[in-house]
Protein backbone atom coordinates (compact mmCIF):
# COMPACT_ATOMS: atom_id res chain seq x y z
CA UNK A 1 0.00 0.00 0.00
CA UNK A 2 1.57 3.44 -0.92
CA UNK A 3 1.78 5.96 2.03
CA UNK A 4 0.82 8.35 -0.50
CA UNK A 5 -2.55 7.92 -2.34
CA UNK A 6 -5.64 9.61 -3.04
CA UNK A 7 -8.77 7.20 -1.92
CA UNK A 8 -11.75 8.56 -4.14
CA UNK A 9 -14.91 7.87 -2.04
CA UNK A 10 -17.13 9.75 -3.94
CA UNK A 11 -17.28 11.87 -7.84
CA UNK A 12 -21.22 13.15 -8.27
CA UNK A 13 -21.47 16.95 -8.18
CA UNK A 14 -25.26 17.99 -7.30
CA UNK A 15 -27.21 14.76 -6.77
CA UNK A 16 -25.84 11.03 -6.40
CA UNK A 17 -26.17 9.24 -9.56
CA UNK A 18 -26.40 4.55 -9.13
CA UNK A 19 -22.35 4.60 -10.46
CA UNK A 20 -21.45 7.75 -8.26
CA UNK A 21 -21.88 8.94 -4.46
CA UNK A 22 -21.88 12.50 -3.38
CA UNK A 23 -18.10 13.66 -3.29
CA UNK A 24 -15.21 12.68 -1.08
CA UNK A 25 -11.64 12.08 -0.82
CA UNK A 26 -9.54 10.66 1.08
CA UNK A 27 -5.70 11.94 1.04
CA UNK A 28 -3.15 9.29 2.96
CA UNK A 29 0.01 11.37 3.31
CA UNK A 30 2.66 9.20 5.59
CA UNK A 31 1.09 9.60 8.71
CA UNK A 32 -1.91 11.78 8.30
CA UNK A 33 -5.17 11.49 6.78
CA UNK A 34 -7.17 14.12 4.88
CA UNK A 35 -10.54 14.00 4.30
CA UNK A 36 -11.76 16.40 2.22
CA UNK A 37 -15.26 17.36 1.08
CA UNK A 38 -17.45 14.45 2.52
CA UNK A 39 -20.43 14.50 0.97
CA UNK A 40 -23.52 12.21 1.79
CA UNK A 41 -22.79 8.67 2.21
CA UNK A 42 -19.22 9.21 3.02
CA UNK A 43 -19.43 7.28 5.97
CA UNK A 44 -20.44 4.02 4.02
CA UNK A 45 -18.39 5.06 1.29
CA UNK A 46 -15.11 4.78 4.22
CA UNK A 47 -16.06 1.63 4.95
CA UNK A 48 -16.44 0.11 1.33
CA UNK A 49 -12.80 1.81 1.00
CA UNK A 50 -10.93 0.62 4.07
CA UNK A 51 -11.06 4.26 5.29
CA UNK A 52 -11.52 4.48 9.28
CA UNK A 53 -12.59 7.43 11.15
CA UNK A 54 -9.26 6.71 12.99
CA UNK A 55 -7.03 7.45 10.43
CA UNK A 56 -8.91 10.67 9.64
CA UNK A 57 -6.39 13.50 11.01
CA UNK A 58 -7.30 17.11 9.26
CA UNK A 59 -10.81 17.70 7.61
CA UNK A 60 -10.44 19.77 4.30
CA UNK A 61 -14.42 21.47 3.80
CA UNK A 62 -13.91 23.96 0.39
CA UNK A 63 -17.30 25.26 0.69
CA UNK A 64 -21.13 24.86 2.15
CA UNK A 65 -22.91 23.38 -1.16
CA UNK A 66 -24.54 20.03 0.25
CA UNK A 67 -22.37 17.71 -2.55
CA UNK A 68 -19.33 18.86 -0.12
CA UNK A 69 -20.31 18.58 3.57
CA UNK A 70 -23.32 16.64 4.16
CA UNK A 71 -21.41 13.93 4.56
CA UNK A 72 -19.88 15.96 8.28
CA UNK A 73 -22.89 14.81 10.46
CA UNK A 74 -22.08 11.55 10.15
CA UNK A 75 -18.22 11.34 9.96
CA UNK A 76 -17.81 13.41 12.99
CA UNK A 77 -20.59 11.34 14.87
CA UNK A 78 -18.43 8.23 13.42
CA UNK A 79 -14.94 9.62 15.27
CA UNK A 80 -16.92 10.41 18.51
CA UNK A 81 -18.78 6.94 18.08
CA UNK A 82 -14.88 5.51 17.82
CA UNK A 83 -13.34 7.55 20.00
CA UNK A 84 -10.81 8.67 18.42
CA UNK A 85 -8.22 10.20 20.90
CA UNK A 86 -5.88 11.85 18.25
CA UNK A 87 -6.55 15.46 17.57
CA UNK A 88 -8.74 16.48 14.18
CA UNK A 89 -8.22 19.57 12.97
CA UNK A 90 -11.34 20.96 10.94
CA UNK A 91 -10.75 23.87 8.25
CA UNK A 92 -13.21 25.52 6.09
CA UNK A 93 -14.21 29.13 4.79
CA UNK A 94 -14.85 31.28 7.55
CA UNK A 95 -18.24 32.57 6.45
CA UNK A 96 -19.36 29.25 7.00
CA UNK A 97 -19.16 28.99 10.96
CA UNK A 98 -22.68 28.89 11.97
CA UNK A 99 -23.48 25.91 8.91
CA UNK A 100 -20.11 24.14 10.39
CA UNK A 101 -21.86 24.32 13.83
CA UNK A 102 -25.32 23.39 12.21
CA UNK A 103 -23.89 20.32 10.68
CA UNK A 104 -21.89 19.25 14.03
CA UNK A 105 -24.97 19.14 15.90
CA UNK A 106 -27.28 17.92 13.10
CA UNK A 107 -28.51 15.23 15.78
CA UNK A 108 -28.57 14.75 19.24
CA UNK A 109 -24.68 13.01 20.08
CA UNK A 110 -22.48 13.42 23.18
CA UNK A 111 -20.00 16.24 21.33
CA UNK A 112 -16.35 14.69 22.80
CA UNK A 113 -14.69 15.34 19.27
CA UNK A 114 -11.30 15.77 19.61
CA UNK A 115 -11.87 17.93 16.85
CA UNK A 116 -10.58 22.06 16.35
CA UNK A 117 -12.11 24.00 14.24
CA UNK A 118 -9.80 26.29 12.24
CA UNK A 119 -12.22 28.28 9.98
CA UNK A 120 -10.18 30.08 7.13
CA UNK A 121 -10.30 33.86 7.21
CA UNK A 122 -6.94 34.91 5.53
CA UNK A 123 -5.45 33.08 2.85
CA UNK A 124 -1.68 31.49 2.72
CA UNK A 125 -0.17 28.84 4.90
CA UNK A 126 -2.80 27.44 7.51
CA UNK A 127 -0.90 24.82 8.79
CA UNK A 128 2.59 23.56 8.88
CA UNK A 129 4.12 20.28 10.46
CA UNK A 130 7.73 18.86 9.56
CA UNK A 131 6.23 16.99 6.74
CA UNK A 132 4.48 19.13 4.77
CA UNK A 133 2.30 22.88 5.33
CA UNK A 134 -0.85 23.35 3.81
CA UNK A 135 -2.38 26.03 2.18
CA UNK A 136 -5.74 27.52 1.57
CA UNK A 137 -6.51 29.96 -1.50
CA UNK A 138 -9.99 31.57 -2.30
CA UNK A 139 -12.01 30.61 -5.76
CA UNK A 140 -14.50 31.90 -7.33
CA UNK A 141 -17.45 30.09 -6.99
CA UNK A 142 -21.45 31.56 -6.11
CA UNK A 143 -20.35 31.07 -2.25
CA UNK A 144 -17.39 31.74 -0.35
CA UNK A 145 -14.86 28.86 -1.38
CA UNK A 146 -11.30 27.76 -0.63
CA UNK A 147 -9.05 25.60 -2.61
CA UNK A 148 -6.27 23.78 -0.47
CA UNK A 149 -2.58 22.47 -1.06
CA UNK A 150 -0.36 20.31 0.29
CA UNK A 151 3.49 21.24 -0.52
CA UNK A 152 6.55 19.24 1.31
CA UNK A 153 9.23 20.88 1.99
CA UNK A 154 12.14 20.11 -0.21
CA UNK A 155 14.95 17.81 1.06
CA UNK A 156 18.23 16.19 0.67
CA UNK A 157 18.68 12.38 -0.58
CA UNK A 158 22.41 11.16 0.80
CA UNK A 159 24.10 9.44 -2.11
CA UNK A 160 25.58 6.21 -0.32
CA UNK A 161 28.33 5.66 -2.73
CA UNK A 162 29.70 9.14 -2.23
CA UNK A 163 29.26 8.88 1.41
CA UNK A 164 31.20 5.47 1.40
CA UNK A 165 34.00 7.05 -0.60
CA UNK A 166 34.78 10.12 1.81
CA UNK A 167 34.28 7.41 4.62
CA UNK A 168 31.26 8.84 6.11
CA UNK A 169 28.90 5.91 8.04
CA UNK A 170 27.07 4.94 10.82
CA UNK A 171 25.63 8.05 13.41
CA UNK A 172 28.22 10.07 11.12
CA UNK A 173 25.63 10.35 8.45
CA UNK A 174 22.62 11.45 10.76
CA UNK A 175 25.29 14.06 12.26
CA UNK A 176 26.08 15.68 8.61
CA UNK A 177 22.47 15.98 8.19
CA UNK A 178 21.54 17.99 11.05
CA UNK A 179 24.96 19.89 10.89
CA UNK A 180 25.53 20.13 7.05
CA UNK A 181 29.16 18.92 7.96
CA UNK A 182 31.55 17.03 9.87
CA UNK A 183 35.19 15.85 10.42
CA UNK A 184 35.79 11.88 8.24
CA UNK A 185 39.12 10.94 7.85
CA UNK A 186 40.99 14.23 8.78
CA UNK A 187 38.86 16.21 6.24
CA UNK A 188 35.75 18.38 6.18
CA UNK A 189 33.36 16.66 4.69
CA UNK A 190 30.07 18.69 3.35
CA UNK A 191 26.35 17.77 3.18
CA UNK A 192 26.37 18.58 -0.56
CA UNK A 193 28.86 16.92 -1.55
CA UNK A 194 27.11 13.63 -0.75
CA UNK A 195 23.71 14.51 -0.94
CA UNK A 196 21.41 15.56 -3.90
CA UNK A 197 18.24 17.88 -3.69
CA UNK A 198 15.08 15.63 -3.52
CA UNK A 199 12.40 18.35 -4.40
CA UNK A 200 9.25 17.81 -1.73
CA UNK A 201 6.15 16.64 -3.24
CA UNK A 202 2.75 18.40 -3.61
CA UNK A 203 -0.99 18.00 -4.06
CA UNK A 204 -3.58 20.35 -4.74
CA UNK A 205 -7.63 19.98 -4.45
CA UNK A 206 -9.48 22.47 -6.57
CA UNK A 207 -13.16 22.18 -6.32
CA UNK A 208 -16.18 24.39 -7.48
CA UNK A 209 -14.75 27.50 -8.79
CA UNK A 210 -15.03 29.66 -12.05
CA UNK A 211 -11.03 29.85 -13.42
CA UNK A 212 -9.24 32.01 -11.60
CA UNK A 213 -5.99 32.87 -10.82
CA UNK A 214 -5.90 31.30 -7.21
CA UNK A 215 -6.59 27.61 -9.53
CA UNK A 216 -3.46 28.10 -11.32
CA UNK A 217 -1.01 29.16 -8.19
CA UNK A 218 -2.50 26.04 -5.67
CA UNK A 219 -1.69 24.06 -8.90
CA UNK A 220 2.10 25.29 -9.65
CA UNK A 221 4.27 22.78 -10.11
CA UNK A 222 2.08 19.74 -8.18
CA UNK A 223 2.37 16.06 -8.48
CA UNK A 224 -1.10 15.64 -8.11
CA UNK A 225 -4.06 17.84 -8.61
CA UNK A 226 -7.59 17.19 -7.82
CA UNK A 227 -9.84 19.48 -9.90
CA UNK A 228 -13.52 19.64 -10.73
CA UNK A 229 -14.97 18.70 -13.96
CA UNK A 230 -18.08 19.61 -13.40
CA UNK A 231 -19.55 20.35 -17.33
CA UNK A 232 -18.13 19.52 -21.18
CA UNK A 233 -17.22 21.93 -23.55
CA UNK A 234 -20.26 22.04 -24.93
CA UNK A 235 -21.95 23.19 -21.39
CA UNK A 236 -19.11 25.59 -21.35
CA UNK A 237 -22.15 28.36 -20.44
CA UNK A 238 -23.75 26.31 -18.07
CA UNK A 239 -20.47 26.28 -16.20
CA UNK A 240 -19.85 29.87 -16.28
CA UNK A 241 -23.38 30.60 -15.13
CA UNK A 242 -23.00 28.27 -12.19
CA UNK A 243 -19.19 28.99 -11.03
CA UNK A 244 -17.97 26.10 -12.78
CA UNK A 245 -15.12 24.27 -14.60
CA UNK A 246 -15.40 22.57 -17.85
CA UNK A 247 -12.84 19.90 -18.20
CA UNK A 248 -11.03 21.35 -20.84
CA UNK A 249 -10.38 24.32 -18.27
CA UNK A 250 -9.29 21.51 -15.87
CA UNK A 251 -6.71 20.64 -18.03
CA UNK A 252 -5.87 24.53 -19.14
CA UNK A 253 -4.86 24.84 -15.29
CA UNK A 254 -3.02 21.15 -14.87
CA UNK A 255 -1.29 22.51 -18.19
CA UNK A 256 -0.32 25.99 -17.31
CA UNK A 257 0.70 25.04 -13.82
CA UNK A 258 2.89 22.09 -14.91
CA UNK A 259 1.05 19.30 -13.15
CA UNK A 260 2.47 15.57 -13.50
CA UNK A 261 -1.11 14.39 -12.80
CA UNK A 262 -4.50 15.19 -13.52
CA UNK A 263 -7.49 14.15 -11.30
CA UNK A 264 -10.79 14.69 -12.95
CA UNK A 265 -13.88 14.95 -10.78
CA UNK A 266 -17.58 16.57 -9.28
CA UNK A 267 -19.37 15.25 -12.68
CA UNK A 268 -22.70 17.04 -13.37
CA UNK A 269 -25.03 13.68 -13.72
CA UNK A 270 -26.11 14.54 -16.76
CA UNK A 271 -23.08 12.65 -18.61
CA UNK A 272 -24.07 9.62 -16.80
CA UNK A 273 -25.71 7.59 -19.22
CA UNK A 274 -23.93 9.47 -22.31
CA UNK A 275 -20.72 8.62 -20.37
CA UNK A 276 -17.90 10.78 -19.33
CA UNK A 277 -15.31 9.78 -21.63
CA UNK A 278 -15.45 12.70 -23.35
CA UNK A 279 -14.68 14.97 -20.45
CA UNK A 280 -11.64 12.70 -20.36
CA UNK A 281 -10.41 13.41 -23.74
CA UNK A 282 -11.39 16.92 -23.45
CA UNK A 283 -9.06 17.38 -20.34
CA UNK A 284 -6.57 15.29 -22.09
CA UNK A 285 -6.41 17.51 -25.05
CA UNK A 286 -5.98 20.34 -23.06
CA UNK A 287 -3.34 19.34 -20.61
CA UNK A 288 -1.33 16.44 -22.97
CA UNK A 289 -0.43 15.02 -19.36
CA UNK A 290 -1.82 12.08 -17.37
CA UNK A 291 -4.99 12.64 -16.49
CA UNK A 292 -7.30 10.15 -14.50
CA UNK A 293 -10.84 10.30 -14.50
CA UNK A 294 -11.93 9.48 -10.88
CA UNK A 295 -14.39 6.54 -10.39
CA UNK A 296 -15.45 5.83 -6.95
CA UNK A 297 -13.48 3.68 -4.41
CA UNK A 298 -10.64 4.64 -6.79
CA UNK A 299 -7.12 4.49 -5.25
CA UNK A 300 -4.79 7.04 -7.11
CA UNK A 301 -1.32 6.79 -5.87
CA UNK A 302 0.17 9.78 -6.04
CA UNK A 303 2.83 9.51 -8.49
CA UNK A 304 6.88 9.02 -8.11
CA UNK A 305 8.30 11.19 -7.09
CA UNK A 306 10.28 13.47 -10.10
CA UNK A 307 13.68 13.09 -8.91
ZN1 LIG B 1 -20.23 20.86 -5.87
Amino acid sequence: MSNRELVVLGTASQAPTRARNHNGYFLRWDGEGLLFDPGEGTQRQMLFAGVTASQITRICVTHFHGDHCLGLPGVLQRIALDRVEHPVQGYYPAEGREMFWRLRHAAIFHDTLPLTERPVDAYGVIAATPGFRLEARALSHRVPTVGYRLTEPDGRRMLPDRLAALGVAGPDIGRLQREGQLEADGHRVLLDEVSELRRGQSFAFIMDTRLCDAAFELAQGTDMVVCESTFAEADAALASDYGHLTAGQAGRIAAEAGARLLVLTHFSQRYEDSGSEVLLQEAVSAFGGEVVLAGDLDRIPVPRRAR
